[in-house]
């Protein structure tokens, strides 16, 4: 009988964190929960510690330590079954480091993410890596840990499966990561300048949080994985190319230098990427043997569904993409300006506060105004992702009044 795996879930709440946990319920003989980090979907992280008990968990901050605590005693959880509750980073870094974990799924969204991915990388522990921002802003201080690293995100999956799951591979000569296009595939600037929230946020193929919905819509979501694809796989950026594919059937492809490509295909569903950055390549039977239902309720993949179409993504329409290549191959803080300017103008546009076409300029003016600087310490990437926020807030403020 093989242990469990004895799995901490950063960002246990968010559409990745609740995915994870449903394989969990699905397979208790090879997921074990032993910690969980969540902000302030305390309801949720609730039930969660209800359902897995884990060690201990975290919460943003003090209020949120008291909330959880009101729930748990609502809910009528006897005193002696509760987790340690921990609060803020530090928090969550200990939830990651001390809980006896043997797999960190980092599965929060935004900066938040990389101070706890990085302790748990540090400390030797394997991490399912769907937080972006880790390798976005600190791509450089993580590569000394970079086989730690299991991507959960659909496309490095995807080449990391078409790797024989592996990080490199002999002869590999360009990585194509897929796009769906979002839901303003097609669309001119002008037709860009009216887009709402709601059609934002409206993706036409997956189901994810509102921060990275958004980001799929102004492609910005590519070009954080394309930096993100440079640093897991150790190529060049000459060597990583978008294409545009609507039906998100092919996740991503690997072509080697004799002419082959691989592919890897399936449903748009993440729990698809989320189990094979677990499972030790070992796959799980998520959609049951031939004669069975799958457990999940997961469709299998139907290619006469409709044709496959390629493209390449209009680069005039979408700056965002061109933008993150040029932060990526400048390097050092750039990708963390990038970063920070972009969290701030997507929830300035959220919050209405700001136009669509609105979020790249912002990101755009940021990083003309702040100097790229070379990168030694976590400190200095927070610095400038910090600069990057502030200035970013200030440019949404003038823009709305
Ligand atoms: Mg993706």
């Amino acid at each position: 009988m093989v242990e469990p795996i004895r799995l901490v879930v950063l960002g246990a709440t968010g559409s990745i964190g609740r995915q994870a946990l449903s394989l969990v319920e699905a397979f208790p003989k090879r997921l074990r929960i032993v910690g969980l980090a969540a902000a302030t979907s305390l309801r949720p992280l609730a039930e969660a510690i209800i359902k897995f008990r884990p060690y201990v968990v975290s919460v943003l901050g003090e209020e949120e330590v008291k909330n959880l605590a009101t729930i748990l005693k609502d809910l009528g959880l006897a005193r002696a079954k509760w987790p340690e509750i921990l609060e803020g980073s530090v928090g969550a870094i200990n939830v990651a480091t001390q809980s006896g974990a043997t797999m960190v799924l980092s599965a929060m969204v935004g900066r938040a993410g990389l101070a706890p991915t990085y302790a748990a990388l540090k400390a030797g522990l394997r991490v399912a890596l769907a937080n972006k921002e880790s390798l976005v802003l600190a791509g450089e201080l993580i590569k000394p840990y970079i086989e730690q690293i299991v991507p959960v995100d659909s496309e490095h999956s995807a080449i990391y499966q078409a790797l024989g799951g592996r990080l490199t591979g002999e002869g590999v000569r360009r990585l194509v990561l897929t796009a769906s296009g979002g839901p303003f595939l097609g669309y001119s600037l002008k037709q860009l300048q009216n887009v709402t929230k709601e059609m934002a946020l409206n993706h036409p193929k997956w189901s994810m949080g509102p921060k990275i919905s958004c980001d799929s819509a102004t492609f910005m979501n590519k070009g954080l994985e394309v930096i993100e694809a440079y640093h897991l796989f150790g190529v060049t950026y000459d060597q990583i190319e978008v294409l545009v594919h609507p039906q998100s059937v092919v996740h991503s492809l690997v072509e080697f230098v004799d002419g082959s490509s691989l592919a890897q295909m399936g449903p748009a569903d993440m729990r698809i990427s989320i189990a094979f950055s677990l499972c030790y390549n070992n796959r799980w039977p998520l959609l049951g043997d031939i004669k069975k239902i799958s457990p999940l309720g997961l469709k299998a993949l139907d290619l006469t569904e409709s044709p496959l179409t390629f493209a390449k993504p209009d680069r005039e329409v979408f700056r965002a993409l061109d933008l993150a290549y040029e932060v990526g191959r400048g390097g050092g803080t750039g990708p963390a300006i990038l970063s920070g300017a972009n969290e701030e103008a997507v929830a300035g546009f959220l919050a209405g506060r700001l136009t669509f076409l609105g979020i790249v300029q912002v990101v755009e003016d940021c990083l003309n105004q702040i100097p790229s600087q070379g990168v030694s310490s976590l400190l200095e990437v927070l610095a400038a992702d910090r600069a990057a926020r502030l200035l970013a807030r200030e440019l949404i403020e003038k823009k709305f009044n």
